[in-house]
């Protein structure tokens, strides 16, 4: 039996499912849980998707209302499914659910996906979770509507940079499939990319200020610490595409992005052309993709940076 054969098996058998995805969920990984949700609906499944914490900017998502924020202790699922998630540990508190429940399904598109799942449908080239779901429901039998689209249609959008990074030509053919359902993509780009907040723009210009480029311009460097999110009263996920605005810059190769959280600094790594970042998050315990990539490190920030920063003129010797 095929993998797609035994998710498909392993739905129909289930009563009640749980869909989970990683911590700081992103475009993927919300367009994916919905988009899926969605499709389970359709064929009457009894479905919940649990997301802690969430950025008010997905709110366009249709499903975004029924998305649980907690799950009573005592509620059982016979399946959990997670979603764009590379392994147990980002999944958060989405992880306890997952080793609850009697059966679980992985559906993923990270290189250093550790398949964690029962049944594991880890297809790394695919542009986003967001394409695989399309191939999920396609051996499903289920086809896909327009709330459905919206969802997939973000994630694809975002994972990819606008359709710029890990772009196969099948990606263009499921993006086009998904506009024949009357998706509006004007809106979804200007919802995902254009559309922002005070506490947002007053975020990244704290950042802004601080960044500074190392190695002769190859390296952008800057960070945002627990006080900054708190005068500006951030919301999760309002420092998303700070660590852009250094790779953008002229010369610089691989961008550091460090963001203070309770006790521990997250590292948000971008590359341009040749360094592999996701090697370097591997090394730290982290994951994601060869030009963005992440891992956390437990130090202060200086130490955090002088570790990350070594790491990456240890990459650039190698090449
Ligand atoms: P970001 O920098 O936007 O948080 O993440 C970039 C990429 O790296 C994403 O694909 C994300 O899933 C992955 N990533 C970020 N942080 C971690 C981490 O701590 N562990 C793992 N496994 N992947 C991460
Ligand atoms: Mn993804």
């Amino acid at each position: 039996m095929s993998v797609l054969e035994a998710i498909k098996e392993e739905i129909d058998k289930a009563k009640s499912i749980i869909i989970v995805t990683h911590e700081n969920p992103d475009g993927d990984a919300i367009g994916s849980t919905l988009g899926f949700m969605h499709g389970l609906k359709k064929i009457e499944k009894d479905v919940d998707v649990f997301v802690p914490i969430i950025n008010k900017m997905y709110d366009f998502m249709p499903g975004y209302d029924l998305i649980k924020k907690e799950i009573p202790e005592d509620k059982e699922y016979d399946l959990c499914i997670s979603l764009d998630s590379s392994d147990l540990e980002r999944l958060g508190e989405g992880r306890a659910i997952f080793e609850k429940a009697s059966n679980t399904i992985v559906i993923d598109h990270h290189i250093t996906n550790q398949n964690f799942g029962d049944i594991n449908y880890v297809n790394a080239v695919a542009s986003s979770t967001c394409q695989n779901i399309i191939v999920v429901l396609a051996a499903m039998g289920i086809a896909i509507n327009k709330e459905m689209a919206m969802c997939i249609y973000s994630g694809m959008l975002t994972d990819t940079g606008g359709f710029r990074y890990n772009v196969q030509p099948e990606t263009f053919e499921f993006a086009g499939m998904l506009l024949e359902t009357g998706i509006d993509i004007a809106k979804i780009y200007k919802n995902l990319f254009d559309v922002t907040t005070l506490a947002r723009t007053k975020l990244l210009g704290r950042a802004i200020e601080r960044l500074e480029l190392l190695e002769e311009g190859k390296i952008a460097c800057t960070y945002i610490s627990q006080k900054d999110i708190e005068e500006f009263e951030n919301e999760e996920g309002d420092h998303e595409n700070i660590v852009n605005y250094g790779r953008n810059i002229e010369g610089v190769e691989v961008s550091i992005f460090l963001r203070e959280a309770d006790g521990y600094f997250k590292v948000s790594l971008r590359s341009n052309e040749y360094v592999d970042v996701s090697r370097i998050a591997a090394k730290f315990a982290g994951g994601g993709h060869i030009r963005a990539a992440g891992f956390e490190l437990n130090m202060s920030l200086e130490q955090a940076k002088d570790t990350v920063i070594s790491e990456i003129k240890s990459q650039f010797k190698k090449i």
